[in-house]
């Protein structure tokens, strides 16, 4: 990263200390901490970075307040850890959040069970910061709420993020220390070779296909894991969906926890970036990892279900949805056939043939889940990873010479020229969607994919990317199509039995 594209050639004329396979969180987060210890190092990403799970997630750099509740006690107090560093470290980018969890008459968990749960969570944190709400502060908080049986809510906080942005930005932090990134070229054989390994790499942007050596390799390809692993499957794919929703249609300020009204699952309902966000749902998988995650008819009406059967006044249907987005959790399996919602989440590390394999996990704990795997590498001993799993280890580095949307989740306008300018001159941008999808989210924030905007954006990109009018044209055209098929709103499967 940094706006600069390597040849495959230029690349096989290294041997490297590390290759890291694939550009999402924790591919980031182990570039990141390889570099930060002088190895050098190189992230290849297949298609673009944070196109996997990593764009997908629920934003949330949390403890994780069912991971408490499940008795995962290490796996919350590590997240929790973890989301104050982040607060500190990134402020704009990861920023505190007000969480309300409305509580209702005769449904567990009631006001003293949550209370005692929170008061935990925040002494796990280091804070002090959960109260109660009564029913009327939480509905003068939340207008519209249902109001039946509701006695009142726990506020406390945790924090948001732009999960695209917080891997642009570690990756560009990697940057600094001498770590190298480049997207669209996808890993297609690791075998070992001498001291080391050779990697097979096709970049595909020009379909040239070269080997790289490496002394160390390691997959973070999250749900695509077993392809390398050379080990019995591990992951058992879970596909998670989100809306986001027209804000003057469904005003949020709070991040709302709500329960779901067929199986009684807790789903979010919080503001993102000036829309409303609702999700997840929590599925099997089973569909070619190949082709891109996208929401079904089914899980649309699943979270519309949620959200009228909760704000019962706001009719809320599909015309209100601007997008939608799926991602797919690559969950370390118990290989006992249960319930999707109650496998664990926490992250794995994995070796044979000499090649780790981590997976599974989470967002905010991406930088131990990154020691992890190069303590399983060998390139940090056991004191090297003590220390880094103290958050007292250095950390990032502000940019200054950036415009402050870079290292901010709210913004006011995404389209700014000059936040545009930096992500063109600075984020390896290969095609329209990278920018509208990933480095800015305009084409899951604005109506019809923000097609409106395209327009104004034209010039700068076509001068700055040297893109000619027929290219232009081709890459719009690949973009409307990529947010119609996975990132659109699919019809009711009632509604598509009839057409
Ligand atoms: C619906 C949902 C909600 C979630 N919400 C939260 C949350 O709120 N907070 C939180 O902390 N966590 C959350 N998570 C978990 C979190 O998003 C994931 O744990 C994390 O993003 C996984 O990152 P990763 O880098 O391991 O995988 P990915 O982001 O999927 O990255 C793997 C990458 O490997 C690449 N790759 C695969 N094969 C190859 C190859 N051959 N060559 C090169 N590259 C390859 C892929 O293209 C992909 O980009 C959520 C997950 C889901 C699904």
């Amino acid at each position: 990263m940094l706006g600069k594209r390597h040849s495959l050639d230029s690349l096989a004329d290294e041997n490297w200390d590390l290759i890291v396979i694939g550009g999402g969180i924790t591919g980031a987060g182990v570039l990141l901490e390889a570099a930060r210890r002088g190895h050098r190092v190189l992230l290849l990403e297949q298609t673009d970075f944070a196109w996997g799970t990593s764009s997908r997630s629920s934003k949330m750099v949390h403890g994780g307040l069912r991971y408490i509740a499940q008795g995962d006690i290490r796996l919350t107090r590590h997240s929790l850890l973890e989301r104050e560093r982040l607060i500190e470290e990134l402020p704009g980018l990861v920023e505190r959040a007000t969480y309300l969890f409305p509580l209702r008459k005769g449904v567990f968990p009631g006001r003293l069970p949550m209370k005692a749960i929170l008061w935990l969570y925040d002494f796990l944190a280091g804070i002090r910061d959960h109260r109660y709400l009564n029913r009327e502060q939480l509905l003068e908080r939340v207008p519209g709420l249902n109001s039946q049986s509701l006695t009142g809510a726990m506020s406390y906080t945790d924090a948001l993020t732009d999960d695209c942005r917080l891997v642009v930005r570690v990756i560009l932090e990697a940057a600094r220390h001498g770590g190298l990134a480049q997207n669209y070229c996808r890993v297609e054989q690791t075998e070992p070779s001498g001291e080391g390994y050779a990697v097979t790499v096709t970049d595909r942007t020009t379909e040239q296909t070269a080997t790289l050596r490496a002394r160390r390799v390691i997959s973070a390809t999250g749900a695509w894991a077993d392809r390398f692993s050379g080990s019995d499957p591990r992951v058992r794919p879970l596909r998670g969906s989100h809306l986001f929703v027209n804000p003057e249609r469904l005003p949020v300020k709070d991040c709302l926890t709500v329960m779901h009204p067929d199986d009684g699952r807790p789903v979010f309902v919080f503001p993102w970036e000036g829309v409303t966000c609702v999700g997840t749902t929590d599925l099997d998988h089973p569909q070619d990892m190949d082709i891109e995650a996208a929401a079904s008819g089914q899980e649309v009406d699943y979270l519309l279900r949620l959200i009228n059967s909760q704000f019962p006044k706001v009719d809320l249907n599909r015309d209100d949805i601007y997008s939608t987005i799926a991602g797919v959790r690559p969950v370390i399996a118990s290989g006992k056939g249960m319930d999707p919602s109650k496998e664990r989440r926490d992250h794995a590390v994995w070796g044979e043939n000499g090649i780790v394999t981590v997976s599974g996990g989470k967002l905010t704990t991406f930088r131990l889940i990154a020691l992890d795997a190069l303590l399983a590498s060998g390139l940090i001993d056991s004191a090297a990873h003590k220390r880094g799993q103290k958050t007292t280890e250095p950390g990032f580095i502000p940019i200054s010479d950036a415009p402050q949307a870079v290292d901010a989740f709210l913004h006011a306008n995404q389209g700014d020229p000059v936040f545009i300018q930096w992500i063109l001159d600075n984020e390896d941008v290969v095609h329209l969607d990278d920018l509208m999808l990933r480095r800015t989210r305009l084409g899951l924030l604005l109506p019809e994919a923000g097609k409106g905007l395209l327009d104004s954006l034209r010039q700068q990109i076509q001068s700055t990317l040297g893109w000619d009018d027929a290219y232009w044209e081709e890459e719009r055209r690949r973009y409307l199509e990529i947010h119609q098929r996975y990132y659109g709103v699919p019809a009711s499967p009632a509604q598509q039995a009839v057409g």
